[in-house]
């Protein structure tokens, strides 16, 4: 019986395993690896670092959707893959071989070397880190009763990418909250923002993109653009202004509470395992496979496809993983069953919603522009259909997001 190692259970990996489980019933022997034994919405985190919703509301056991009679579960972590002799390597088990691999490991937080951003300032890529920013924020607010230092109400985001422009928003919405904790007044709770670019969200058309910038200005989030970001310091962000002279000093942003979203990379296992790469994304052939390599898939945030008419590969979403994996199950399914392969991996997507807090959002679908309100239930819709389409209806009612109108 072939052999189907899955690395991951995010979108793509756990999708892939998923729709395996349908279409080679009983054919094949697939072992999923993970560290954790539960499922997260990494397109939810924010909601989490902000304290809005619980870990409990994004994540589900990876066991839920998966048949004990086809796959099993390994609790551990990939420390490298060794495509030569079909082997990965775990840290606490021994080496798995396979037939097929689907690589899909994600993504890490990316500081792109900058002095003291990784001890300094708070990254928000997994549920753990996510936690730890909500806890963080919370013991500042709790501090400045005795202390009474401004610094404690201070949340500073490094980045206004989508991550940091829907964390702003998130953290927006609970400001009242935090200022209770801290007995002020919830204007006495400052959010910056500070991004290198002139222009913000450069995914959505000018008038989109200012839309949103807007709504985060509405919601008193204080934005700064041009702002190259030279280091971290404890408690203190320290920049260049895009139009400053030679010799100008630095500029200083101070808060207690910094986070760090100014981008992502692939899985450093990507590098580990010699696969050609860059910021740990592979540029896949047209099969999703690694280049000269049909046997190892690499899906989701460690894989990089370029559009037909483009230079720079589709931006990594939920959305085109979960669409990666849709393919690479089809292809598997006709290579282990000996029927026509299908054609060259296709992608089209259906649109982005970015979100500014439980009731604003903006965006695009379908070639229409969504904005405030109407846009935030458009948004919530594409999440359910994700959960949907992972953990099917057992995750749908008892994780979906069905506070339409608030
Ligand atoms: P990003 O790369 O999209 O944005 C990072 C931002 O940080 C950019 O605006 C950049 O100008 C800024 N930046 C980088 N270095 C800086 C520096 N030294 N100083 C100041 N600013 C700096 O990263 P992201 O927002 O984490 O998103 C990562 C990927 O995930 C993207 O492809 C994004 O589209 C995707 N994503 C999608 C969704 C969704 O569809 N719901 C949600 C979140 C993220």
């Amino acid at each position: 019986m072939k052999k189907i190692v899955v690395l991951g259970a995010g979108y793509a990996g756990l999708k892939t395993v998923v729709e395996l489980q349908k279409k080679l019933k009983g054919q094949v022997e697939i072992t999923l690896v993970d560290q954790n034994d539960y499922h997260y919405e990494a397109t939810d985190l924010h909601e989490v670092a902000s304290g809005n919703l619980p870990a409990s509301k994004i994540t589900f056991p990876i066991s839920d959707v998966l048949n004990p009679q086809m796959t099993t579960l390994l609790l551990d972590r990939v420390t490298k893959v060794d495509p030569a002799n079909r082997q990965v390597a775990l840290a606490n088990h021994a080496p798995l071989t396979y037939d097929y691999c689907v690589f899909a490991l994600g993504f890490v937080s990316e500081t792109f070397g900058i002095k003291g951003a990784k001890a300094n300032s708070l990254p928000m890529t997994n549920v753990d880190e996510a936690v730890a920013i909500h806890d963080h924020i919370v013991a500042q607010m709790k501090d400045y009763r005795q202390s009474q230092d401004p610094n404690d109400l201070k949340i500073i985001i490094c980045g206004a990418g989508f991550t940091g422009i829907e964390l702003a928003g998130a953290v927006a919405d609970a400001r009242p909250r935090y200022a209770q904790l801290a007995g002020v007044t919830p204007d006495q709770v400052t959010i910056d923002i500070i991004d290198a670019s002139k222009r913000l969200l450069p995914m959505f058309n000018d008038q989109l993109a200012a839309y949103g910038v807007n709504l985060l200005k509405k919601l008193n989030v204080q934005i700064t653009t041009e702002a190259l970001i030279q280091e971290i310091q404890p408690a203190t962000v320290l920049y260049k202004g895009a139009n400053d002279e030679e010799g100008t000093p630095l500029h200083k942003v101070t808060g207690n509470t910094i986070i760090w979203t100014t981008g992502v990379s692939g899985s450093p296992v990507v590098a580990e395992s010699g696969l050609p790469q860059r910021r740990g994304r592979v540029m896949d052939s047209d099969h999703l496979t690694a280049p000269d390599d049909d046997q190892l898939y690499m899906a989701g945030d460690v894989s990089a496809v370029i559009p037909p008419a483009g230079k720079r590969p589709y931006p990594t979403t939920a959305q085109i993983a979960l669409s990666m994996a849709n393919y690479i199950a089809k292809d598997i399914a006709a290579r282990v069953k000996g029927t026509s392969r299908p054609g060259a991996y296709t992608y089209k997507s259906l649109g982005t919603v970015a979100s500014v807090g439980n009731t604003r959002a903006f965006g695009e679908a379908s070639g229409h522009s969504f904005k405030g309100y109407p846009a935030s239930v458009l948004k919530k819709i594409i999440m359910n259909k994700s959960l949907m389409e992972l953990g099917g209806f057992k995750e749908l009612f008892a994780k979906g997001r069905f506070d339409l109108y608030h």
